[in-house]
């Protein structure tokens, strides 16, 4: 459960955080061990359900292997609309119930399935629903595909073969060319016999050979399955990097808060701005940044420096953006202007981390502009919007000036090392186990849910899992990560708290 946006809630009891951390400090790790192992052995008193069996076990796994835990391969289908893609991308998926979304809420548009084929397991981005404004459609459909390309390890470039090659078309090969990634190229709605010529006409676009499939009628895609999963890697080299690399950031925020600003600055240089699109010219997707001697992965830095483009392009493409570099990101500087009001807009990308669980610092940017009016306003505003983020590293910086530019370092550090914390189950427990003691969940109806075992499932970020003989209150939940965050820190990154209520055997 996200953690939201509401004012700090009362107090559960009277035992403090303080006195919290300080008994959990005299706990012996034999003990906690026990703590957890007697949790544990209860819980076998409960119905379990099946998913249940990897979260218990998830618990032990140690950092490394979860690092090395491979992603699967990513592949793109684009096309321009009306070609059939997501007829296609639904002919791949076989049985809907299989599907997966991805992203939830904020990029309802932009989907990613699980998908599998002869056990090979994919990850299908279906560029079907990103169809925008009639106007400047063209360049709407190359930028789409563009994005989808950079976060895929191969593209099924789908074309309509009764229509023929468009200039369009023609647009999304020279993005593919330029992308360097592996192509097939498939020949929609071959749905009879008798259409070779169409199917050879295709030949002309100069991406080899023709697929002719019939996605309507599921003709030929087997097929393009087959070669599809000759044409993928094992893993994808894009969704996740390799580990122990330079930690992957990412600048966001609204126009004109001065991220390209604090971009420049953190390079050193400051860059022409290439506008076209469709031209030649290419800034890199993402960019290695030393500061202090820590380098850092900047992604999506040509997004970044767009900025004319940015501005003309709708929000919806903005919000496109910002996902994106999220999804590839591990830790977001979100870059508020401290000239201006923090606005909805400003919150709403916060909430975008917070939706993507990366790990967040906060830069309150223009410093220079700040006067002894506008100071306390912003102390104000900070206190009554971002309260729900209190616990994000906060810099105060200029990126015209450079001031305190240096502090980014510490602040995505903190932030990270929170983002990556893992509490041990056994700790986990006896901070259970001592908290529910002093502070038990109120009464409910005459009954008491209880805490059975709880377990961190997962890191970046913090997941946990409580296994509860009853329904939690929201608030009692909220208590409950603010009592991890006294506790523990999590400093920079959002906490996830899932509750599995399970009955006792025999019960039902
Ligand atoms: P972006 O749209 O977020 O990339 O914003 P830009 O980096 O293009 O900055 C927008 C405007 O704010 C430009 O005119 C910048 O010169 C100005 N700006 C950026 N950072 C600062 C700052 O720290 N102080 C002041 N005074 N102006 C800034």
């Amino acid at each position: 459960m996200a953690e939201s946006r509401e004012p700090i809630d009362p107090e559960f009891g009277a035992t403090s955080a303080d006195e919290l951390a300080a008994r959990l400090q005299h706990i012996e790790p034999e003990i906690e061990q026990q703590v957890a192992d007697v949790a544990r052995a209860e819980l076998e008193d409960y119905d379990l359900e099946p998913e249940d069996a990897a979260v218990l076990a998830s618990g032990d796994e140690t950092p490394d292997a979860q690092a090395a835990r491979p992603a699967p391969p990513v592949l793109a289908v684009i096309g321009r609309p009306n070609v059939g893609k997501s007829s296609l991308v639904n002919r791949v998926l076989g049985h809907r119930e299989a599907v997966v979304e991805d992203t939830p809420g904020v990029t309802r548009d932009r989907v990613s399935y699980d998908a599998e084929w002869n056990g090979q397991p994919f990850r299908l981005v279906d560029t079907g629903g990103w169809e925008l404004e009639a106007k400047g459609l063209d360049r709407s459909v190359a930028e789409q595909a563009e994005l989808a390309i950079e976060e895929a390890d191969g593209v099924l470039f789908v074309v309509d073969a009764k229509v023929g090659p468009t200039s369009t078309d023609e647009q999304l090969v020279a993005v593919l060319r330029r992308s360097g990634k592996p192509v097939l190229l498939v020949a929609n709605k071959i749905d009879a016999g008798g259409q070779e010529a169409d199917v050879a006409a295709l030949w002309s676009l100069g991406l080899g050979e023709p697929h002719p499939v019939s996605a309507l009628h599921g003709r030929g895609s087997g097929d393009l399955l087959d070669a599809v999963i000759k044409m993928l890697p094992k893993e994808s080299k894009v969704a996740q990097q390799q580990p122990g690399g330079p930690r992957r950031v990412a600048i966001i925020g609204r126009p004109n808060v001065g991220k390209s600003s604090l971009l420049n600055k953190a390079t050193g240089s400051t860059r022409a701005v290439v506008n076209d699109l469709a031209g030649t010219t290419r800034d890199p997707v993402d960019e290695l940044v030393t500061i202090l001697g820590t380098t850092w992965r900047f992604v999506d830095t040509a997004g970044i420096r767009r900025r004319v483009h940015l501005q003309q392009g709708s929000d919806y493409y903005a919000t496109l953006r910002t996902q994106s570099a999220l999804d590839r990101a591990e830790v977001a500087i979100v870059v508020l202007d401290v000239s201006q009001s923090i606005s909805d807009q400003d919150l709403r990308i916060i909430d975008m981390v917070l939706e993507a669980g990366r790990a967040l610092v906060l830069a309150f940017n223009k410093w220079d502009l700040l006067d002894d009016e506008r100071r306390p306003q912003l102390e104000r505003e900070i206190e009554q919007r971002l309260s729900h983020v209190a616990w994000a590293p906060r810099v105060n910086l200029s990126a015209k000036t450079g001031r305190h530019l240096e502090k980014l370092v510490p602040a995505l550090q903190a932030a990270l090392d929170g983002w990556d914390t893992r509490v041990p189950t056994g700790k986990f427990n006896a901070f259970i186990h001592e908290l529910t003691q002093a502070n038990p969940h109120p009464l409910r109806g005459g009954k008491q849910p209880r805490i059975l075992f709880g377990t961190q499932a997962d890191t970046q970020p913090p997941t946990f899992v409580l296994f509860t003989s009853g329904f939690m209150d929201p608030q009692y939940r909220r208590f409950i990560t603010r009592r991890l965050r006294e506790v523990y820190g999590f400093v920079g990154t959002p906490i996830r708290i899932n509750m599995r209520v399970r009955e006792k055997r025999g019960r039902k």
